[in-house]
C-alpha cells in the first residue's frame, strides 16, 4: 500500500507570531518554518506502517513555494521515501489544496492519505475533509490510533466523553491528531540520504487546478494584549476585589 502524506510549511510553533503593520497578514519574513507539527505526526505514523510492513511507500506532498522543499527534505529524512512539490506563491486555501491533492491521488493511486488535522497557521481544519468529499472516500479525522487491516483501516477519534472506532475501507483518508504518536527526530545520517531521495516539482496548471484565492483577509489583528497584575496587600482585600471588580465570586 502506497501512503500519500500532505505537509504543510508553517511559521514553527515555538515563534511569536507578528502581524505586520498593515494589518494585511502575520510576518513570514526572517521568521524561522518548519513542517505543521499535525504533518509530522502523520508522516511518523506513515512510517510506522512501513516498518511494520503494511505500508509499501511513502509519498509526501507539499503546496507553496520554493522553500518547502526543506519541509519535503526533513519528511524525507524522517522516512519518506520520495516527495512531490506543487510550487505556487499564492496563498493555499484548503480547497486548492484539496483540488491539487485529489489530482496527485488520482495520478498515484496511494491506498491511504494522512493529513495533519489541522495546520497552526490558519487553523482551518478542512483539507482533509474537502479531499475526502472531492475523492469520495471514506474518512477517519482527529486519529489517535490507527490500525491498517486487511483492505480496511480502523480508526480511534477522541471524541466527547470517550473514544469511537471507525472501520474505513481502503482507500481512505486519515487525519492526525496530537495523541497518535511521538514524532522521531531525524538522524544526521539519515539527513544526509534525504539529499539523494527523489523531489520532482510540478505547477498547480499542470495538475489542471486554478489555486486563485477565493477569500479576501480584510483584517488580522493582534490579541488584545493582558493587563498588568497588581498585589494586594490581605486576603479581605483580596475577596473584596473578586466580587466588586472581577465580578466572579
Ligand atoms: P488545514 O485544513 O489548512 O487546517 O490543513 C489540514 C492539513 O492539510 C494539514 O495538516 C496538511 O496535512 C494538509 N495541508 C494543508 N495545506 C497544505 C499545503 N499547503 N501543503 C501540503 N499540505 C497541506
Amino acid at each position: 500500500m502506497k501512503i500519500l502524506v500532505p505537509v504543510k510549511r508553517v511559521v514553527d510553533y515555538n515563534v511569536k507570531v507578528r502581524v505586520k503593520a498593515d494589518g494585511s497578514g502575520v510576518e513570514t519574513a526572517n521568521v524561522k518554518m518548519s513542517m505543521n507539527p499535525f504533518d509530522e505526526i502523520a508522516v511518523e505514523e506513515a512510517v510506522r506502517c512501513k516498518e511494520a510492513g503494511t505500508a509499501t511507500e511513502i509519498v509526501v506532498v507539499s503546496v507553496g513555494p520554493a522553500g518547502c522543499q526543506e519541509t519535503l527534505r526533513t519528511a524525507l529524512a524522517m522516512g519518506a521515501d520520495r516527495a512531490i512539490l506543487v510550487q505556487t506563491d499564492l496563498t493555499t486555501e484548503p480547497l486548492a489544496v484539496a483540488k491539487l491533492l485529489k489530482a496527485l491521488a488520482d495520478k498515484e493511486a496511494p491506498g491511504l492519505v494522512i493529513l495533519g488535522k489541522q495546520a497552526i497557521d490558519d487553523d482551518c481544519n478542512q483539507t482533509g475533509q474537502m479531499l475526502a468529499a472531492l475523492l469520495g472516500w471514506g474518512q477517519g479525522t482527529f486519529a489517535s490510533k490507527l490500525v491498517p487491516g486487511d483492505g480496511t483501516v480502523a480508526v480511534t477519534r477522541e471524541i466527547d466523553g470517550g473514544l469511537e472506532t471507525v472501520e474505513l475501507k481502503l482507500p481512505a483518508i486519515v487525519t492526525a491528531d496530537l495523541r497518535l504518536n511521538e514524532p522521531r527526530y531525524a538522524s544526521l545520517p539519515n539527513i544526509m540520504k534525504a539529499k539523494k531521495k527523489p523531489l520532482e516539482t510540478v505547477t498547480p496548471d499542470s495538475l489542471g487546478v486554478d489555486v486563485t484565492p477565493r477569500l479576501k483577509t480584510l483584517k488580522v489583528a493582534e490579541p488584545p494584549k493582558r493587563q498588568a497584575g497588581i498585589k494586594v496587600p490581605d486576603v479581605a482585600t483580596l475577596v473584596d476585589k473578586l466580587k466588586s471588580e472581577a465580578r466572579v465570586i
